[in-house]
């Protein structure tokens, strides 16, 4: 049991390190081995070290005795050998019989060396802490640490002391974490590795000032220190580094914000028609949040400035008619867009809503999917700089494609790109020393904090009102019990006249399964439904097939369409009033309310089945009663993040921008709100201290700094 703590790094520590960001390999006891292994728990530096925070805390100072173990719960006690034999049953273990005077404990080692069996001599005390659980002969401990002492009372003797226990990886030992984070804390001493980055004026707030002091507490914690805090994330060491976190990254946003707004794009401004042509080709009249949008957009991209703006609106809402407007502004003003979408098909289905309202207006409408990516006519054109618009994935802006003179990026469902996607986007238009306008559009609606921490970089519009007529999807959750009901209540739609989705999806995310589960459900439905035509789309076909297959759906040619999540995003047939979901327990709410909005779309009244696999589980159980009680996207967004956490919601890994380390949005809300409303404050009159805060906590690595 390692009772030192390591207040003083050895030398060699101190003159290798000097700042938080040499590479942890500096610190003694780690090799390129090790260094790998901490890298996959993403401890890179010596910083990220000390960000590593411990899971929970273990009290080491409380000898519990063997009567009052609690099973599973780990414990300390102390006790005397009376035997110790090697036991050959299934696994050969070493199975060491000790008492407390009172009460017996085993001990059972599967790995083992003679001389172990030798040190447990019968009448030897040791000090053994580990997790009791049942075993054949009474409480047990496996592999338990312990530590031979001379008596019962050096057995009693301990000082005090909080254990932190980290979250690990294999080959990762809690006693290397333990060793590294304690040559980590005492380089915080040396002057310049690790300065304070909050003003002086933003300290005076926090109960624990210096984020130095909140790294020591966290780390080893004192006796007073309440370790439910630590962990809860409610302890003031750690609100102080949340809120410094929290700062940084909306530092690092804002100053990104600021440097791209202070580059140069072409003003696309009216170029004399206005809109009334595009409004004209629509067949329905925009809404007034659908105006209200378009015109804070068009005011954005009057600018010799880049527009950096984020549109949020629910499914169905109309985005693709903005996005239209900003699109024929772009190319009446002779230059070209992109538009970015995030699968093939929507890719597709975008290009064909703006060929039909822009073609009409003379507007090239190129879609680069597939095989057109290498139509060498096609990629001159785009090359050539010929006013236009380009729709493809983000396949746009990783292939071999130069747009001659990009005017203009938009982004459909920018939850499904990363915040690097969206630089290197803006990289590919930083062309000629003009920076294209850029346009993203989502259907995730975010709360405001959240919005905020998250996309400080970009304005945002929010379009908060559906097209008239629409009706309320009416959703139910039927176990999958009741299936049969299901599928005769599609025959009575069918006879109806109305289109139906039955979507398909599985826990693993293999398109082959999917695919072979959707064949096999369309099978089913066509062998039990007679005279209805089923048809199916899935990610494993043929784009041609699948597009087939959606146009045909569309048409109404076909009644039921059998599909897999490829359907998620984007597809529009008004007809189709009945939705069901398979397997819908297993499904993200985010994910239900898109799959959902694929409905209600036309005027007649709109139904979604959740066909769920009981039992549910407790969370399970609450998503589907949310979908059934609103079908508010905000309202759906609220509870998806109680649920889920922020991290989930935006995406983490995709996103980076909610990858927090130590903060959590939806814990640190009030911290959040207070970082906002402090940050250009910092920009402006505190400079350095910015610059600190945001290449220790939004650094290079995020994309945020350099870029
Ligand atoms: P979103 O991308 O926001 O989910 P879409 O742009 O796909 O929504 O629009 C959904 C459907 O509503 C499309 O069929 C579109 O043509 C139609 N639509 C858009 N705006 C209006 C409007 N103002 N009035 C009627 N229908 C509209
Ligand atoms: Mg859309």
């Amino acid at each position: 049991m390692p009772s030192s703590r390591s207040a003083e790094a050895p030398a060699s520590t101190r003159r290798r390190v000097t700042r938080a960001d040499d590479p942890c390999r500096r610190l003694d006891g780690v090799g390129p081995k090790l260094a790998e292994r901490l890298a996959a728990l993403g401890i890179e530096c010596v910083g990220d070290v000390l960000l590593h925070r411990p899971l929970r805390y273990e009290d080491r100072s409380v000898v519990t005795p063997v009567a009052a173990l609690v099973m599973n719960r780990a414990a300390l006690a102390v006790v005397r050998v009376d035997a110790a034999e090697i036991r050959h049953g299934r696994r050969r273990s070493l199975l060491v019989s000790c008492s407390d005077g009172d009460a017996r404990l085993w001990l059972r080692f599967f790995h083992f060396a003679p001389a172990q069996q030798a040190r447990f001599a019968p009448g030897v005390w040791v000090r053994v802490f580990g997790e009791p659980r049942a075993g054949v002969y009474g409480v047990e401990m496996v592999h338990p640490e312990y530590q031979i002492v001379a008596d019962a009372a050096a057995g009693h003797a301990i000082e005090p002391e909080l254990r932190p226990i980290y979250p690990t990886a294999s080959g990762v030992s809690q006693k290397r974490l333990f060793d590294m984070t304690g040559q980590a804390l005492a380089l915080l001493d040396t002057p310049g590795f690790w300065p304070e980055a909050l003003p002086a004026d933003l300290v005076t707030g926090f109960d624990v000032r210096e984020s130095a002091a909140a790294l020591r507490r966290i780390h080893r914690p004192g006796p007073a220190d309440d370790t439910a805090a630590l962990v809860a994330g409610s302890h003031p060491a750690v609100a102080r580094l949340a809120f410094e976190e929290l700062l940084g990254h909306q530092l690092g946003l804002r100053s990104r914000r600021r440097r791209v707004k202070a580059e140069n794009a072409p003003p696309l401004g009216d170029a004399g028609r206005g809109l009334a042509p595009l409004f004209a080709q629509l067949g329905f009249e925009p809404t007034a949040a659908q105006r209200r949008v378009i015109g804070e957009m068009l005011a954005d991209m009057a600018l010799r400035h880049p527009m950096l703006r984020l549109i949020q609106g629910d499914v169905g809402s109309g985005k693709t008619v903005v996005a239209a407007a900003a699109v024929l502004t772009a190319v009446e003003n002779g230059w070209q867009a992109a538009f970015m979408a995030p699968t093939e098909l929507l890719a597709e289905q975008h290009a064909a809503s703006l060929a039909r309202w822009l073609e009409p207006l003379g507007v090239p409408v190129w879609l680069v999917t597939g095989k057109r990516r290498r139509d060498d006519a096609l990629v001159a054109t785009i090359d050539a700089g010929t006013p236009g618009v380009a729709v493809g994935t983000h396949a746009l802006f990783q292939e071999a494609l130069t747009f001659g003179r990009l005017g203009l990026c938009v982004v459909d469902e920018q939850h499904r790109f990363g915040v690097n996607q969206r630089l290197a986007l803006r990289n590919k238009a930083d062309r000629g020393g003009l920076t294209a306008h850029q346009l993203i559009m989502t259907a995730t609606p975010i709360p405001r904090t959240l919005a905020m921490s998250a996309y400080a970089d970009l304005d945002t519009s929010v379009i908060d009102e559906l097209p008239p007529g629409r009706t309320p999807v009416v959703t139910v959750a039927v176990p999958n019990t009741r299936r049969d009901e299901v599928i005769e209540r599609i025959g009575r739609a069918v006879a109806a006249g109305r289109q139906v989705y039955w979507v398909c999806t599985l826990i693993e995310t293999s398109e082959k399964l999917e695919a072979q589960a959707a064949e096999a459900a369309a099978e089913a439905l066509s062998t039990s439904l007679d005279g209805v035509r089923v048809t199916l789309a899935h990610g494993r076909m043929k784009a041609e097939a699948k597009a087939r297959a959606m146009s045909a759906f569309k048409e109404g040619r076909i009644d039921v369409l059998v599909a897999t999540t490829v359907i998620e995003v984007g597809v529009d047939v008004p007809n189709a009033s009945l939705m069901i979901i398979e397997n819908a327990e297993r499904l993200g709410l985010a994910q239900l309310h898109q799959l959902r909005g694929r409905v209600g779309r036309g005027s007649v009244d709109s139904h979604c089945v959740l066909l769920y696999q009981p039992p549910l589980s407790e969370t399970a159980r609450r998503r589907l009663s949310a979908l059934r009680e609103t079908t508010d996207g905000f309202a759906i967004a609220r509870a998806d993040l109680e649920l889920r956490g922020p991290g989930e919601v935006l995406g983490t890994r995709q996103t980076g921008a909610a990858a927090f380390r130590v903060a959590d949005l939806l814990r640190d809300a009030a911290l959040a709100e207070r970082a906002l409303a402090v940050a250009d404050d910092v920009l402006v009159y505190h400079p350095r201290e910015a610059e600190r805060l945001i290449e220790r906590w939004a650094g290079a690595r995020d994309g945020y700094a350099r870029v």
